[in-house]
């Protein structure tokens, strides 16, 4: 009997170690980003974990969380995704996304869209409505009209900021083709239920003056965009070309799974040695599979929120940075001056 008691504890406190709290964390790009635009990325980012918690909480769907979530930014001009994403060298919106379903590990992945004003929620319409884990400009563009997506009229996603960014780009020396600039703003958000069921999802404009038909890591698996149940999920945010060779998020997630680090050491190992390899920056936000929060930039500033309790948000953008956002007593107020 006294063993029985003995073994039926130890189950107990296994199951209670093992608790996990459902947590909602979202990155707003890395780069190098002027304090006057410091306020717009922290209204957006914490907007978008709350809603991505309240989701969470209600359905406790991971995957309605990521995606409520990154919505919510794709439609913020203080983002690199959906209105407000940069611009081509030749001046045109090219968009890539990718959502990631480590239940399953089922995929969706965009490149080159236009027009649209929610790239993720196509990404999601190809993991759930096709066979195919990514598809290209026209086969995206194809689904999209099939299943009913509004096509805005050209242009209508080009903001001005990123008609002056564009412009700065032309005007600035040394611009070879080939050249890009960063200024932050991708968007990415991962959430974990109790359940320990992981979605990642990363939607971007890519970098100013891209070349036309250039992909970055964003809807590159394992690079830019990864989610297993078995390790945990991640979103990265940078120099798409670094960030694909370094295949930095399965990079970091084996890290921790084959060795005894956490994920936040890991991660930020990644991007420092990223960024001493290859010159070039980036950052990550993410969970293990514990529920564990990473967020580790070798940029500037990367910007960043995340929810794991009923009333308070974490969120911020520099090295260091850990503000706290109490929902309630911030509701009629703006908390972020
Ligand atoms: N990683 C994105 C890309 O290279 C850009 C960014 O995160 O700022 O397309």
């Amino acid at each position: 009997m006294k063993q029985l008691i003995f073994i039926q504890s130890c189950f107990i406190l296994f199951i209670a170690c093992q608790a996990i709290d459902p947590t909602v964390i979202c990155h707003g790009g890395a780069g190098s980003v002027d304090p006057s635009r410091y306020v717009g990325k922290f209204k957006g980012t914490v907007l978008a974990v709350q809603l991505g918690y309240q989701k969470l909480k209600e359905s406790g769907n991971a995957l309605d969380a990521v995606e409520i979530a990154i919505k919510s930014m794709e439609v913020d001009e203080n983002f690199n995704a959906g209105y407000g994403a940069v611009l081509t060298s030749d001046g045109e919106v090219e968009m890539d996304a990718c959502i990631m379903d480590g239940s399953n590990m089922k995929v969706g992945a965009i490149t080159g869209m236009q027009d649209i004003f929610h790239p993720i929620t196509l990404a999601r319409r190809v993991m759930e409505k096709t066979k195919y884990n990514f598809l290209g400009p026209k086969g995206a563009m194809d689904l999209a009209k099939k299943e009913g997506f509004e096509f805005l009229p050209k242009g209508t996603l080009a903001t001005q900021r990123a008609k002056d960014s564009l412009e700065r780009w032309r005007q600035a020396q040394n611009v070879s083709l080939g050249e890009m600039v960063g200024e932050g703003g991708t968007v990415g958000c991962v959430a974990i239920d109790a359940n320990g069921n992981v979605v990642a999802g990363t939607s971007t404009g890519g970098l100013t003056g891209k070349m036309p038909g250039r992909i970055g890591d964003t809807p590159i698996v394992g690079a830019g965009t990864y989610a297993d149940n078995y390790m945990g999920g991640l979103s990265a945010t940078g120099t798409g070309e670094v960030i694909m060779k370094s295949v930095l998020i399965y990079d970091i997630l084996k890290r921790v799974n084959l060795t005894e680090i956490t994920i936040q050491k890991a991660a930020q190992d990644a991007c420092d040695e990223m960024l001493e390899r290859y010159e070039d920056d980036g950052g990550v936000i993410g969970v293990d599979r514990y529920g564990n929060t990473a967020i580790a930039f070798s940029s500037e500033q990367m910007s960043w929120a995340y929810q794991n309790k009923d009333n308070e948000i974490h969120y911020g953008i520099n090295k260091g940075d850990d503000f706290l956002y109490n929902i309630a007593e911030c509701k009629n107020k703006n908390c972020f001056v």
